[in-house]
């Protein structure tokens, strides 16, 4: 059975991992990296994991499965130094209660790891889908793909529904979108994660002290939720500029870089009426973190669930 699998984030990765006995898995890619979400911008000497910081893991199942990967030390506990920060305000330090869980070296390692063995093409942006159950073909820029027996769609809801809009696909989610910006700091502070009481930043995380990560000043600064919803269809520069001010005003310092990344789709507000979608007929399925509102684990909990319902009610148990 020839399956193919549109997207490379955490429930690309997962669905994978749990298809690859039934067949050929092959995975594109739109991205130049995978990771999707948990994704690791790199330069020649410093790594930016400029998506979800960390996670945690609640979900029994979802233990289970990142336990391999905790033994290998692909996956670790982070245990930040945490602050707070804000204008004229006192700091004071925060403790987490549960364990947050970060890839090692960088993020996307781990997903790499889940993918290991697969083909992944990446910088393949799937734009439609033709064909019939079971000899399915997808379309990116200039060359076709396929046949396939089965498609399944991990893209965010919205980049699901223009490829399998034309196949009933009729789940809603809505996602809060996010601004993250890349910097160098000239300094090295006392912290490593610092929760912000400010309008325009809500953490800063120095990338360079996590786990396993090249120990630079890389500095990864998130905005706060409302802001970037109100901020998200302005102009790039003016956003960069801003989150870039306000960043430097908390710090009391000039960044010596910054690049801005937009995320159209950051984290699930409110979640779809199902935890996956499965068309066994049309040999169509998808999932992603939208199944839930618990980012990662949602992730993993969606693909879980669509892998399952695909062995269950496949081609070969119809
Ligand atoms: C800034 C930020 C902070 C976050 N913080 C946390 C946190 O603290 N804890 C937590 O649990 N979660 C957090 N999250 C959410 C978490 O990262 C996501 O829930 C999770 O990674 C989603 O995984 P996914 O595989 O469902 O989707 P994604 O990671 O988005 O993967 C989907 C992939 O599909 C690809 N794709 C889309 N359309 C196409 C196409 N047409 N053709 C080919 N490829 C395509 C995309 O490029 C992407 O790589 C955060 C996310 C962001 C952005």
């Amino acid at each position: 059975m020839n399956i193919a699998i549109i997207g490379a984030g955490l429930s690309g990765a997962t669905l994978c991992r749990n298809l690859s006995p039934l067949g050929t898995v092959t995975i594109f890619e739109k991205s130049r990296g995978i990771g999707g979400r948990m994704a690791t911008r790199q330069s020649i000497d410093a790594a930016w994991d400029h998506g979800a910081p960390c996670f945690i893991a609640r979900d029994n199942g979802f233990k289970q499965f990142l336990q391999p990967f905790l033994n290998d030390q692909t996956l670790t506990e982070w245990h930040p130094k945490m602050t707070t920060l804000g204008l004229n305000q006192k700091a004071y330090k925060r403790t987490w209660f549960e364990p947050h869980y970060v890839g090692q070296p960088t993020m996307n390692q781990w997903l790499k790891a889940l993918f290991a063995g697969h083909s992944v093409e990446t910088q393949c942006d799937i734009q439609s889908i033709y064909g019939e159950p079971g000899k399915w073909y997808l379309a990116s820029v200039g060359r076709n793909h396929g046949p396939f027996d089965w498609v399944l769609s991990s893209a965010p809801l919205a980049q699901t529904q223009v490829l399998f809009g034309g196949f009933n696909f009729d789940l809603a989610a809505r996602y809060q979108p996010g601004f993250t910006l890349l910097c160098e700091l000239a300094f090295s502070p006392s912290w490593d994660r610092a929760v912000c009481q400010d309008p325009v930043v809500a953490e800063l995380i120095l990338s360079g002290r996590r786990p396993g990560r090249h120990p630079g000043k890389t500095l990864v600064v998130h905005a706060q939720d409302q802001w970037a919803s109100e901020q998200i269809a302005s102009e790039p520069a003016m956003v960069e500029q801003t989150l870039r001010r306000a960043a430097e005003a908390l710090l009391n310092t000039d960044f010596d870089s910054a690049k801005l990344h937009r995320w159209r789709y950051a984290q699930v507000i409110e979640q779809a009426a199902s935890t996956h979608w499965l068309q066994p007929a049309l040999q169509l399925g998808a999932c992603g973190d939208w199944g839930g509102t618990q980012g990662a684990e949602s992730a993993f909990i969606s693909a879980k669930a669509l892998s399952a319902a695909l062995v269950h009610k496949g081609p070969k148990n119809q």
